[in-house]
C-alpha cells in the first residue's frame, strides 16, 4: 500500500459486525476467565492487555498505524513527545553512560538532555554537523550508547544528514535515534536512510489540530543489539520479569517491547485512550495536510525572501537555503510547514510584526492546521543560555512561522499587512 492508503487502512481493522471506526476503550482494566491466563500475561508469555498503564486497544491500534507508516516493527505511544524522547534514551542508557546529540534540536529536548538526564547520570555530548567525522568520533567512547538528531530541527530548520550520522553511529555499533516530528512519515521515513529508532511529538502534525498532547517511539527492528555487545539490558535476563531476555524472546521487537513492559510500566507516561483516538483521527488525513502545509510554506518563503522588511528567511525547500541540497535528497515531497525568518529592526520589530497579525495567532505551538507564529528566543528557548541559543540556531530577531492549510492568498495577505505595519 502507498503511505496515503496506510494512513486510512492500517491500524484498527473492524471484523464482521464490529464498529467501522476505532472505538475509544475508556477502560483501565481487562477481564480474564482464569488467573492462570492473567499470570501468563504478567510473565509476558501470552499477548493481551492487562492494565492501561501498559497497553490499551485504542492506543494499540494507533500505534500499529504509525508503525506501518514509518515502516517499523512496532510503536509505543506516550503521554507526550518529551516522554517519548526520554524513554527512547533511558531504554538503552543508564547512569554512567553517555550519548551524542546534534545540538540543533528542540529546546525542550535540550533541557531534558542537558539538565534532567544529567541528574540521572546520563551525559549528553552535543555535536554540530560542521564538525569533522574525526571531531565527532573523538566524543564517542565505550560508554556511548546512541546518536540523536531531528529530521528537520525545531526551530533551526537544519536537515539531518541521515547517511552520514547513521554511518558514524553504526561504525561504533550504536543506533541512530531520530525525532521525525516536523517531517512526519509522509515527508520522510528515516528508517529508509539508516535510522534505527524514530520518536515523535504526535502533538504536532500527526494530530494536526492542536487538540491532544502525545508522543511515540517507533522501532525499525533492524538494529542488532546482540551483535553490538553494548546493551546488556536487552541481551541479559530482566529480573523484573523472571529472567526474560528481550532479544531472545522478542527478536526484532526487543527494543520496543522493553520500552513498554519495563519503562512505560515503571514510569507511567501513558497516553489517554481519548487522546490516542484523536491522534489516530489526525493520522488519517495527515498525508493531505502535509502536502498543503509544504506547498503553502514554500509560497510564503518565496514571498518573504523578496520582501523589503525581511532580513533573512530560512526554509529548507527554498533554493539557495543552506539546507536545500539535503532537503532535495531526504525531503523530495516537501519540507513541511515551518519557516523561520528575521524582521529588519531586530527583536522589537519582530514583536511588532507579530502583534500586527490579524489571522495568524501567537501561540506556543507549531504544526497546527491554522497558521500560527512564535518568538522562540522569548518563549520555547527562554531557558537556554546565549551560547545554547546559538548552538540551537536561534537568533533573537527570529520569528518561527507555522504555515497552516488556509488559502494561500489569505495567509500572504495577513503576513504582508503585518510586515508593512
Ligand atoms: C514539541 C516537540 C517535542 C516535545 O513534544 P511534546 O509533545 O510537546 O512533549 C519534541 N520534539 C520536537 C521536534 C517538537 O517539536
Amino acid at each position: 500500500m502507498h503511505i496515503n492508503t496506510k494512513c486510512l487502512q492500517e491500524g484498527y481493522k473492524a471484523e464482521n459486525g464490529q464498529p467501522r471506526v476505532l472505538p475509544i476503550y475508556q477502560s483501565t482494566t481487562y477481564k480474564y476467565d482464569s488467573s492462570e491466563h492473567l499470570g501468563d500475561l504478567f510473565d509476558l508469555k501470552a499477548p493481551g492487555h492487562m492494565y492501561t498503564r501498559i497497553s490499551n486497544p485504542t492506543f494499540a491500534a494507533a500505534e500499529d498505524k504509525l508503525a506501518a507508516m514509518e515502516g517499523g516493527v512496532g510503536a509505543m505511544f506516550t503521554s507526550s513527545g518529551q516522554a517519548a524522547s526520554m524513554i527512547s534514551i533511558l531504554n538503552i542508557a543508564s547512569a554512567g553512560d553517555n550519548f551524542i546529540s546534534l545540538s540543533e534540536i528542540y529546546g525542550g529536548t535540550v533541557n531534558l538532555f542537558a539538565v534532567t538526564l544529567k541528574k540521572m547520570g546520563v551525559e549528553v555530548r552535543f555535536v554540530s554537523p560542521s564538525m569533522t567525522d574525526e571531531e565527532i568520533e573523538a566524543k564517542i567512547d565505550d560508554r556511548t550508547r546512541l546518536v540523536f538528531g531531528e529530521t528537520i530541527a525545531n526551530p533551526a530548520l537544519k536537515v539531518l544528514d541521515f547517511e552520514r550520522f547513521a554511518a558514524l553511529a553504526h561504525k561504533h555499533n550504536i543506533p541512530l535515534i531520530v525525532d521525525n516530528t516536523f517531517a512526519t512519515p509522509i515527508l520522510c521515513r528515516p528508517f529508509e536512510f539508516g535510522a534505527d529508532i524514530v520518536v515523535h511529538s504526535t502533538t504536532k502534525y500527526l494530530d494536526g489540530h492542536a487538540i491532544a498532547v502525545g508522543g511515540a517511539i517507533v522501532d525499525s527492528g533492524k538494529f542488532d543489539w546482540a551483535a553490538a555487545g553494548k546493551f546488556p539490558e536487552l541481551t541479559e535476563p530482566d529480573e523484573s520479569y523472571h529472567g526474560v531476555v528481550y532479544t531472545k524472546d522478542f527478536g526484532e521487537a526487543a527494543y520496543i517491547t522493553k520500552a513498554r513492559v519495563q519503562l512505560l510500566r515503571d514510569m507511567g507516561a501513558t497516553p489517554a485512550p481519548m487522546n490516542a483516538f484523536l491522534t489516530n483521527l489526525g493520522m488519517e488525513t495527515v498525508h493531505l495536510r502535509m502536502e498543503r502545509h509544504s506547498a503553502n510554506a514554500l509560497a510564503v518563503a518565496k514571498m518573504l525572501k523578496d520582501h523589503p522588511a525581511v532580513s533573512w528567511v530560512s526554509y529548507p525547500g527554498l533554493e539557495g537555503d543552506s539546507e536545500y541540497e539535503l532537503a532535495q535528497k531526504y525531503l523530495p515531497d516537501g519540507c513541511s510547514g515551518v519557516i523561520s525568518f528575521g524582521v529588519k529592526g531586530g527583536r522589537t520589530a519582530a514583536m511588532k510584526f507579530m502583534d500586527s497579525l490579524k489571522m495568524a495567532a501567537i501561540v506556543v505551538h507549531v504544526a497546527d492546521a491554522r497558521t500560527c507564529v512564535l518568538h522562540p528566543a522569548s518563549t520555547t528557548h527562554r531557558q537556554l543560555t546565549d551560547e545554547q541559543l546559538e548552538g540551537a540556531g536561534v537568533k533573537p530577531e527570529a520569528v518561527r512561522l507555522s504555515v497552516g492549510i488556509e488559502h494561500i492568498d489569505d495567509i500572504i495577505a495577513d503576513l504582508k499587512q503585518a510586515l508593512e505595519a
